[in-house]
């Protein structure tokens, strides 16, 4: 999910791969690595934890003068932060180096298949590919990743070299994103534009599955049948900040476009629909620990507050454990009433939150079982609680959090269903359901991306930027929606707007209503659909705007309100749970 750059050509590969890791610094990163050819059938490695610098300052110390090379930059998921576990990783002969971004699903099983051949050296689900690799080479190269490749499923960019191998390194890409650049007599690979524009405009963008064989003068290229083709040379035109945009124009809307794949990245690995079975790896938690769980407290701030109350929701209705969510930054100032019986769930993005931080302490500190639900592994609040589910959602730039909300809401589900699965509340038949459903997710969300779609919000963003006030609306799983709404609409638009829940416009807000005061309602096809549709009723007798998230198809509604957002309904019957 992080950085990747590849090189072959005539110039220090060192010099290149570094320059273009640090155009990839933006997007963060925990450790870094590089290899370097300097001369056939010698490769040196180097891999540091923190930031570039430290690579690059003992790169200077070396003379590493090699033409073809691969650097990384690691956001980890599958190990903490470390040298060892940092990339490029290599086979036992320690000449065969690869370089990976993504996320096997499926390294435990190979693991166990090769950890009686080949000697593991980090807790990476990555380093699998190496020995894969190496597993079926019999001299070609080609032909060992891609007979790897057919036994691997995931999530990957990886780019792969071999030290008696001086003429090309090999690219290829499943869900993750690698390019190629072209050169006169070089070639580079990268996992993103900005690494490369020093040197090229010229790319080629690989579709899943490719296989590129990158020469410093040609590639070949073959598609996931095997069969040889040639791809297109696009010309990029941005400038390095556009690029590292993506095109957008800010972060924050590239990583709103990135959830289809953030979530798919959320589910990697854990869910298997064939066995009907929820896996979550590093909680930490026995089966005596959870069914001795009379208590859960989910603690947070901001948006994480808010996927704290939905998980809240689908912990009491698929567990019947009573569930809190309080603010960390009021928690860890009070007494709090926590005992060993009581789950405490710390919410945080970077995991470095200084008041969950303190609130989880607190909460050890009173006997609780913590758990975190975080991005950043290895961050200061998964040093602290005895197990953690990674959102695995990649680096979030944008400050108001996107994609980082929908993987925490996947993981909440994903673990209130881990729970009540290992407590035998629900049987695989549910747990399958509820995974088809789930995989369906990227699909629908990828449908608000159409252009007709994006044409609507964007009509009604500009019929609202000249309003001072906002409500949002919404009932049950759709209350903390209405509220995250609000919170991203003060945050980034500058206009006053709160969140409630439907049923209490009347004892209050009701007051504010008027043609001054546009209502977002959240009124999609759930079993409280009828009270917000009479909400969203008094709000029109009041004047105000009214905008309002409808589940597609929904004709009621469109002759009631002003403004239709249309999003699409995951099962026919009510809900997710
Ligand atoms: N899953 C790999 C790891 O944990 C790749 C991480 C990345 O995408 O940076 O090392």
């Amino acid at each position: 999910m992080c950085g990747i750059v590849g090189y072959i050509g005539y110039q220090l590969a060192k010099d290149i791969i570094l320059d273009g890791l640090k155009k990839l610094e933006y997007r963060g990163y925990d450790s870094s690595g590089i290899s370097i050819i300097f001369e056939k059938g010698k490769l040196e490695t180097i891999r540091k934890v923190g930031k570039l610098k430290n690579l690059e300052n003992e790169l200077k110390n070396l003379n590493l003068n090699g033409n073809i090379g691969i650097g990384h930059t690691r956001w980890a998921t599958h190990g903490k932060p470390s040298e060892i576990n940092a990339h490029p990783h290599t086979d036992e002969s320690g000449k065969l180096v690869i370089v990976h971004n993504g996320i096997i699903e499926n390294y435990m099983s190979l693991k166990n298949e090769l950890k009686s051949k080949y000697e593991f050296k980090s807790d990476t689900d990555t380093e699998v590919i190496a020995h894969l690799i190496m597993d079926n080479y019999k001299g070609d190269l080609y032909q060992a990743v891609k007979l790897a490749l057919r036994r691997i499923e995931g999530t990957y960019a990886l780019v792969v070299m071999h030290a008696d191998n001086t003429d090309y390194i090999i690219a290829t890409k499943n869900s993750s994103p690698l390019i190629i650049g072209l050169g006169e007599n070089e070639n580079f690979v990268a996992s993103d534009i900005p690494a490369i524009l020093n040197h090229t405009r010229d790319i080629i963008y690989l579709d899943d599955q490719d296989i590129a064989i990158v020469y410093k003068d040609k590639i070949d290229l073959f598609n996931k049948e095997g069969n040889k083709v040639s791809k297109n040379i696009s010309k990029i035109s941005w400038s390095i900040s556009a690029a590292e945009k993506g095109g957008f124009e800010h972060f924050m809307l590239k990583e709103i476009y990135e959830q289809p794949f953030s979530i798919t990245q959320s589910l990697a690995g854990r869910v298997s629909e064939v066995e009907g079975k929820i896996y979550i790896e590093d909680l930490n938690l026995k089966i005596e620990d959870l069914n001795n769980i009379n208590r859960i407290v989910i603690l947070a701030c901001g948006t994480s507050y808010y996927a704290g109350i939905v998980g809240k929701y689908y912990l009491e209705n698929i567990l019947k454990i009573p569930t809190d969510v309080d603010y960390s930054s009021e928690f860890r100032y009070r007494n709090p009433v926590i005992d060993n019986k009581t789950l405490v769930i710390a919410i945080s993005q970077s995991g470095e939150t200084a008041d969950t931080l303190a609130a989880i302490k607190l909460a050890n500190s009173l006997g609780a079982k913590t758990l975190g639900i975080l991005n950043v592994i290895g961050s200061a609040i998964s040093r602290e609680t005895i197990g953690n589910i990674y959102i695995h959602c990649g680096p979030e730039i944008g400050v108001a959090s996107t994609k980082a909300f929908t993987s925490t809401l996947t993981c909440l589900y994903l673990f209130a269903l881990y729970f009540a699965q290992e407590k035998k509340m629900i049987n695989s038949d549910y747990i399958r359901e509820k995974i088809s459903n789930l995989k369906h997710v990227p699909k629908l969300i990828e449908k608000i991306f159409s252009p007709n779609s994006i044409k609507n919000i964007k009509n009604i963003s500009n019929k609202l930027a000249n309003f001072k006030d906002c409500l949002y609306l919404g009932r049950n799983y759709n209350y903390p929606i209405a509220l995250e709404g609000a919170l991203k609409l003060k945050e980034i638009s500058y206009i006053h707007a709160e969140g409630y829940p439907a049923g209490e416009m009347k004892h209050g807000p009701i007051a504010l209503i008027d043609k001054n005061t546009p209502v977002i309602a959240i009124c999609t096809e759930s079993s409280t659909y009828d009270k917000v549709f009479s909400n969203i009723k008094e709000v029109k007798a009041r004047d105000a705007l009214t905008i309002t998230i409808a589940t597609e198809g929904d004709l009621n509604l469109a002759t009631e309100v002003d403004y239709i957002i249309n999003v699409q309904k995951l099962v026919k019957r009510f809900h997710l749970l």
